[in-house]
């Protein structure tokens, strides 16, 4: 019988851990910790992940500060925005929600970040300490991803596993998590969209990460029987039955693959959850550390 991971239901006992944890320190004298989050422009998509996020503080106990800008603001104005929130002891970590406009550099932007707030996990000081298995901020739906594994005590060590995508925020962080003796512990081949052998590389795996952005991409002939698929794609695609319009779609034929595998994760509800609770995490360590 295929074990439907459910992230929503996870993320949800783990930000109840995380608000309980929180009203220990608040009980026995310490503050709140606060995350802060930079939004640039309009975007429809950037709008509900920054919402959903303020609304994840909430659920945590966190104090939240939202910081909205026009998206004509100078790259100089953001620059300086960043530095106000490293020097501002009230806020233990934030974030500037990606992407930015075309006239700022975003990698200047994330480098601009003091590392001991860069709850994102995306300055190359957290990379790289990451890489070599060092305390560090780790890039939430990567970290998300693991503690699913863990928590539904899917075995990864030995394992063989395939990841499909090399994105710096997903597909290569998940790749060192998922090799690293106190990650995963797993065997990994990592494929993207110049690899010939990609679908005899999925066909051998035990664990599939698909992290692409292309719907329904993994199909039933791709998949060992028993593999365990953990679907990241998020891709927005029409739907007029819908109020909004569209719905979401995984990388994954999840209809066709999901009576093959021994797990796999639902979109919605599987690793996108997983990822806000996982900034929750990281904050409330920025917190613990500050
Ligand atoms: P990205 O930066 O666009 O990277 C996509 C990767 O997939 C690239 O490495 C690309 O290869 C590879 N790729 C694209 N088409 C391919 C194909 N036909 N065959 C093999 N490889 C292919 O994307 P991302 O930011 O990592 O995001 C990937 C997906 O995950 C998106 O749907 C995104 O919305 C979703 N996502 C979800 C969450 C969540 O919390 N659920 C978080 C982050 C992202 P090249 O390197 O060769 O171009």
């Amino acid at each position: 019988m295929v074990n439907l991971i459910d992230g929503k239901a996870t993320a949800a006992t783990i930000k109840a851990e995380i608000k309980a944890e929180v009203e220990a320190i608040v009980a026995s004298g310490g503050k709140r910790p606060h995350l802060a989050a930079i939004l640039v422009g309009h975007d429809g998509g950037s709008e509900t992940y920054v919402k959903n996020k303020v609304l994840a503080c909430e659920a945590c106990g966190f104090e939240s500060t939202l910081l909205r800008f026009e998206d004509d603001i100078t790259e100089q104005k953001l620059l300086d925005e960043v530095e106000k929130l490293n020097a501002n002891p009230s806020v233990d970590g934030f974030i500037v929600q990606l992407p930015l406009p075309k006239h700022i550099d975003e990698q200047k932007v994330i480098e601009a970040i003091d590392p001991r707030k860069d709850v994102d996990g995306f300055h190359p000081v957290n990379v790289g300490r990451m890489a070599i298995g060092l305390p560090a901020f780790i890039s939430a739906t990567p970290k998300g991803i693991l503690e699913l594994l863990r928590r539904y005590n899917i075995p990864t060590s030995g394992k063989k596993c395939v990841i499909l995508g090399r994105s710096n925020i997903v597909g290569k962080p998940m790749s060192q998590l998922m090799m690293q003796k106190n990650g995963g512990d797993a065997t990994v081949t990592v494929c993207h969209s110049h690899s010939p052998q990609l679908k005899d590389e999925c066909r051998e795996a035990d664990i599939i990460i698909a992290a692409i952005g292309r719907p329904a991409f993994v199909t039933a002939d791709m998949v060992k029987p028993g593999a365990v698929i953990i679907d990241v794609g998020t891709t927005r695609v029409p739907d007029p039955t819908r109020k909004s319009g569209y719905r979401l779609s995984g990388d994954v034929d999840f209809e066709n693959v999901a009576p093959l595998c021994s797990a796999i994760t639902p979109v919605p509800g599987g690793v996108g959850p997983m990822t806000i609770c996982m900034l929750m995490q990281n904050t409330l360590q920025a917190a613990r550390q500050s």
